[in-house]
């Protein structure tokens, strides 16, 4: 076990346009379940493949505890990765696949015979691929592959795990299954895990400490419950939560905010201030979640204003209502029972102090807590 630390990582393919990843540092503290989120081409599996050591870095360094292992072949680091693409070895077997880790020529000691075969029979039925041992690749599905691939890191105990999106290629059941089972052996096994995913709802669930990464660079790092809950900046607050935060320009006027233009809101004396002074009078975006939208009756001292529903798309016990104010769109979450039809117009509100608050110019957060 390990803690992986990356100083001020960045990478720039040949042949390739942009910059993969620009002056990118993070910590994943010892034993932990580190996820990085962001959206395609953001540089997940660029981060994974310089931690593996299967891409040289341009700049920065990686340590492991407090051994740089910038230039160290990758057989030396002593981390196990999953690639999202699999890789495989066509040639051979399910079962040799999962145990080739084992008979790596730097470990040949470190399992009997025995010991080596229950291990992949362990790893394959927990995975759900016991019954597919004597097979080759080729002749399994895309999401049969990549339990292959994933067992095959799970398979040894390294100093870390690097999981690059490792079970994307899952259908839902199987994947909301394989979660939960992956952060099990995380926790039962202690094993440093550094893993990305696209999907902010695998990171919010998985993560003890997180990342979110968008263009090569770090937008914001924290908790799950610190990432949801008080967004850096417009990025992350649109990135993460589903559907996507509501966003209004908005002004300052006297005592008032006005919100996109259509909604004045007295605001209390400090709030405003505190606004007034992090903006440079160039006005705020406030970001309101669907789930907190509210139908008028429900809080009667706030103001109300009126949007016509679109859209209604039920989920089960919940539904999400789009809806248009003049021409700006809006999404709601509420309870299915409770939602509007297509069509009626519907008075809405808001608690002020469920909204979050970031600069017009710059999009960062304004912290008002
Ligand atoms: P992610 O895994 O988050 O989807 P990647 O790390 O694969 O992102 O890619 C980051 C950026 O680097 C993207 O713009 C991608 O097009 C580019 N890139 C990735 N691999 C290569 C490569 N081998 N050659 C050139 N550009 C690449
Ligand atoms: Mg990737």
């Amino acid at each position: 076990m390990a803690k992986i630390t990356l100083k001020n990582l960045s990478k720039q393919y040949k042949g390739g346009h942009v910059q993969a990843l620009r002056d990118l540092s993070l910590e994943c503290a010892d034993g932990k379940f580190f996820c990085l989120l962001g959206p395609a081409g953001a540089g997940k599996t660029t981060t994974i493949k310089l931690i593996a050591g299967n891409e040289a870095v341009d700049h920065g360094s990686i340590f492991l505890d407090d051994k740089d292992v910038t230039n160290l072949e990758p057989k030396d680091r002593d981390i196990a990765v999953a690639y999202e693409t699999y890789a495989l070895y066509p040639q051979i077997t399910v079962r040799e696949n999962l145990r080739f880790p084992l008979d790596a020529p730097l470990r040949k000691n470190e399992y009997t015979n025995e010991a080596k075969n229950a291990r992949v029979v362990e790893i394959a039925n927990m995975l759900g691929i016991g019954e597919l041992l004597e097979r080759l690749p080729r002749q399994l599905s895309g999401g049969q592959r990549q339990r292959v691939a994933l067992g095959r890191a799970l398979v040894r105990k390294p100093k870390a795990y690097l999981l690059d999106e490792p079970i994307a290629h899952l259908d839902a059941k199987l994947r909301h299954r394989m979660r939960g089972e992956l952060k099990r052996i995380q926790m039962d096994l202690g094993i440093t895990t550094l893993y990305t995913t696209p999907d902010q709802l695998e990171a919010l669930s998985l993560a003890d400490y997180m990342a979110v990464i968008n263009n090569g660079s770090i937008e914001q790092l924290g908790t799950p419950d610190e990432i949801y809950n008080q967004p850096a900046n417009v990025f992350v607050a649109r990135f993460v939560g589903d559907p996507p935060m509501n966003m209004f320009e908005s002004q300052l006027d006297g005592d008032d905010l006005v919100i996109a233009g259509l909604l004045r809101y007295k605001i209390p004396a400090n709030l405003k201030n505190l606004l007034a002074s992090r903006s440079n009078g160039s006005g705020v975006t406030v970001g309101i979640r669907p789930k907190d939208l509210e139908l008028a009756t429900t809080i009667m001292d706030a103001p109300v204003f009126e949007a016509s529903v679109e859209h209604v798309q039920v989920l089960g016990e919940t539904s999400v209502v789009s809806m248009v104010m003049d021409s700006i769109e809006l999404r709601m979450k509420l309870a299915t029972q409770q939602a509007p039809g297509k069509g009626e117009n519907v008075g809405l509100t808001f608690d002020i102090k469920k909204c979050h608050f970031f600069d017009i110019q710059t999009e960062r957060r304004i912290d008002t807590a």
